[in-house]
């Protein structure tokens, strides 16, 4: 049996609250960080904004629905204005990463508290990881200051969320969890987490789609969620999330989704060079190692996902620059990385070949 010889552990202080309905519980979670409270979300989950806010009462400062995918620098100089305006001394996202990211983005400045409400299975809400886009180039970084303090997490509210947003965000998450398994800083716990985080959502996904008004499964999924959030928070990603941020970077390419299709194909660049990850995923998939990558490809069609990088909407004469940027700075991963290699995986994943 692998064990790890070496590893330091520093766990983070995120209260979590887990349950249906306890969104009602949001006044009181927020009375215990802060007097007033600006609701941050993008602008299709402007309802559900709302209701946070009346939930609030009178600790509600205001409702700000201006956050976007990839938090672009110029949404957060808007908020900015809108968190001066309100006098808030407490920031509430609710809503998936995107919402997430714009209170990450307004914390970073203001040292700001952050309570959470997420809808997607997208994790940001157990990490001190912040992302911003300017430029075609997503710029991330790590900050304990953008950790938020609390999360509410109600799997009710995943009821109003279009399954294959779901579907592709679980896949988001699962990435996480994949990743996590062959970070430099995992350790024991990580591990078990990430393996339990895989299962829930491999088990859980499917039938997410399947019967998109059954609360069970989106629960399942919500807690893999928040296990891969929270290795996600603790552990440094590799090659699967570098060419993520740059194809969301440069591209625009949907979040979400790009993780979804392109995991396989990194799983199986990867792999061959982390057996004990291989092990641990294959036991959550029920496969043997080495078929990890096909299992995951399997799931991604099950899920109905969009097939390919060029269905994603990335042009082909982007597949060099995009190996290139991913390519020129250094990260860990289990396998050394080259451009020619890099560029002969997004090839593949463009064409969406097996
Ligand atoms: P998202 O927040 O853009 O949400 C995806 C879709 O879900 C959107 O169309 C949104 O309108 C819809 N949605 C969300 N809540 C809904 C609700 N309650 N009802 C109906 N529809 C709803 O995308 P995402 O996949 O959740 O997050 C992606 C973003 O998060 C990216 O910018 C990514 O970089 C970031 N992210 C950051 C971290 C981190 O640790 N910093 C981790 C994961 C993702």
């Amino acid at each position: 049996m692998a064990i790890r010889p070496h590893f330091a552990v520093t766990p983070q202080p995120t209260r979590v609250l887990f349950g249906s309905g306890s969104l009602e519980r949001l006044a009181v979670e927020a009375s215990t960080l802060g007097q007033r409270a600006l609701v941050l979300t993008t602008p299709g989950q402007h309802d559900l904004g709302r209701r946070a806010l009346a939930l609030l009462g009178p600790s509600g400062a205001g409702l700000h629905a201006g956050a976007r995918i990839h938090v672009p620098q110029a949404t957060i100089d808007e908020a900015s204005i809108a968190l001066a305006a309100s006098g808030a001394d407490l920031l509430i996202p609710v809503g998936g990463g995107s919402a997430i990211g714009l209170a990450k983005g307004l914390a970073l400045r203001t040292g700001l508290p952050i309570l959470a409400v997420p809808t997607t299975y997208a994790g940001s809400e157990m990490t001190p990881v912040w992302g911003v886009s300017e430029g075609g180039r997503k710029a991330t970084g790590r900050d304990i200051r953008v950790l938020p303090r609390a999360v509410i997490y109600d799997p009710v509210l995943t009821l109003a969320v279009p399954t294959r947003v779901l579907a592709a965000s679980g896949m988001n998450a699962m990435a996480h969890a994949a990743e996590a398994l062959y970070a430099t800083d995992a350790n024991p716990v990580t591990d078990l987490l990430a393996e339990e985080a895989v299962r829930l959502l491999a088990d859980s996904l499917p039938a997410v789609v399947d019967a998109p008004d059954a609360p069970d499964p989106r629960a399942a999924g919500l807690q893999g969620a928040w296990l891969a959030g929270t290795v996600l928070g603790q552990c440094h990603m590799g090659l699967h999330h570098k060419l993520c941020h740059v194809l969301g970077g440069g591209w625009d390419l949907p979040h979400a989704e790009s993780h979804a299709l392109l995991l396989p194909y990194v799983l199986a660049f990867n792999l061959p060079a982390a057996s004990a990850a291989a092990e641990r995923l294959g036991r959550a998939l029920a496969v043997p190692p080495e078929e990890v990558p096909w299992s995951l490809r399997a799931l991604h069609r099950r899920l109905d996902l969009p097939a390919s990088l060029a269905a994603l909407g990335l042009p082909r004469d982007g597949l060099d620059r995009a190996a290139e940027l991913a390519t020129t700075t250094a990260y860990p991963n289990p396998r050394a990385v080259t451009r020619a290699e890099v560029l002969a995986l997004l090839e593949r994943a463009w064409h969406g070949s097996d």
